[in-house]
């Protein structure tokens, strides 16, 4: 089975790397260059998204930010999952915005902002902070703005219309408002849905950022309750969207309660720990719900976590003498803050889990693994 993966970054590697023993070969189309690479050697393999197309038996994609002719031209085929659609609604957060209503899902207080109008409106009617977020993220690497009180109004303003002229013209570029969520944390459900409507959901997982980007994944021991309630908004947006393949729900935690932050249509970096810590990982099970192949299990074999590499290229190599330890590189150059690779550690219970934690959290530099040490000191009280 052939199958050409839209991106060629970290997500297509882990894919290729996963389903190589199902005999599946993964292309992938390097949206910069236009052409289609191996995603291990990132050599080119051949040039052109159309004879990508006709190699390819199934196509999918590995990120939601992707022009819309390419999508055309692939939905044309009758080979893409999931549609052209779903990851539009993935790439634009007036699109998810209307799915989360339409499914009637909570989500936080927000407004659309496409001029001032709209913009002193969401002063009047959303409560103070704000966070606003580009509808079209992805095209300058930016374009998310926290506004505190009415003082700072004028300003961001300013800079938000900068930030819609300096877009790609002709695009109509917004930005949402959204009341910001006294969350106590946050956590995501990955999930599969294949051709026939089957869903398979992986244990919740609670999720820490460091400076807006995940730095830390723990799966979740079991609550019931919480994974119910996240596996129905899971089963309502990705039947809405005649999803198949992985999707993935960023959801804030308050209480007992779940409201949604974001979609994902792909396999998403809060599902890395699949790899170690799951029956089936979650780049299998998306290639298997793409080649109708029946879905693997989702359960969890041992409590895991993952541990993103942001910015650097090595880090010390007793680290892997930790137990149930492994390290997984993406083969990229180094840049600031970049994801570069992740970490995943296993335990047989919840304590060793986090005792290999700190330990690893005691290895690894502080300065390049800011928050960690805290996080998992954290994680440990949490337990106890
Ligand atoms: P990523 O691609 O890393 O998931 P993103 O750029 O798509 O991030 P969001 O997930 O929307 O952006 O926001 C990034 C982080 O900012 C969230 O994980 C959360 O920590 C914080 N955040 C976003 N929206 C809100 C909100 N309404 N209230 C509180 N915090 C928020
Ligand atoms: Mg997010």
């Amino acid at each position: 089975m052939n199958v050409l993966v839209l991106g060629a970054g970290q997500l297509a590697r882990m894919m290729a790397l996963a389903v190589k023993p199902l005999n599946i070969n993964i292309r992938a189309f390097d949206v910069g260059s236009d052409t289609v690479v191996d995603p291990l050697s990132t050599d080119i393999v051949f040039g052109g998204l159309t004879q990508g197309i006709e190699f390819a038996d199934f196509i999918t994609a590995e990120f939601e930010h992707i022009d819309h002719q390419t999508l055309a031209l692939c939905q044309a085929s009758g080979k893409l999952r999931p549609s052209s659609q779903a990851i539009k609604v993935g790439g634009d957060r007036r699109l998810e915005k209307d799915l989360l209503i339409k499914c009637g899902v909570a989500n936080a207080q927000h407004q659309i902002i496409a001029t001032k109008a709209d913009f002193d409106q969401a002063l009047n009617n959303l409560s103070m902070p704000l966070i606003l977020k580009s509808a079209l993220a992805g095209y300058d690497g930016k374009g998310q703005w926290r506004l505190k009180d009415k003082a700072q109004a004028e300003d961001i303003w300013l800079d938000i219309k900068a930030f819609f002229d300096g877009g790609v013209q002709g695009l109509q570029h917004a930005v949402v408002a959204e009341q910001m969520v006294p969350f106590d944390r946050e956590v995501s459900l990955v999930g599969a849905r294949d051709s026939q409507g089957n869903t398979l959901v992986y244990p919740l997982t609670q999720n820490h950022h460091t400076n807006g980007v995940l730095s830390v994944s723990i799966a979740i021991e079991i609550d019931e309750a919480l994974q119910a309630q996240a596996k129905q908004v899971f089963d309502s947006i990705a039947k809405e969207l005649n999803y198949i393949g992985i999707l993935a729900i960023e959801f804030f935690q308050i209480g007992e309660q779940l409201l949604v932050n974001e979609i994902a249509p792909r396999v998403h970096n809060s599902g890395h720990w699949t790899q170690q810590g799951a029956d089936t990982c979650q780049f299998e099970n998306h290639l298997r719900a793409v080649c109708d192949l029946p879905l693997g299990s989702t359960e969890l074999i041992r409590p895991s976590a993952m541990i993103n590499i942001l910015g650097e290229d090595e880090v010390p190599n007793e680290i892997l003498s930790v137990a149930s330890t492994t390290l997984h590189w993406y083969g990229k150059s180094k840049r600031p803050g970049r994801k570069m690779g992740h970490i995943n550690v296993s335990g047989n219970d919840e304590k060793q889990l986090a005792e290999r934690l700190t330990l690893l959290a005691d290895m690894l530099p502080e300065a390049e693994f800011d928050e960690l040490k805290p996080y998992v000191a954290s994680y440990k009280k949490q337990l106890s």
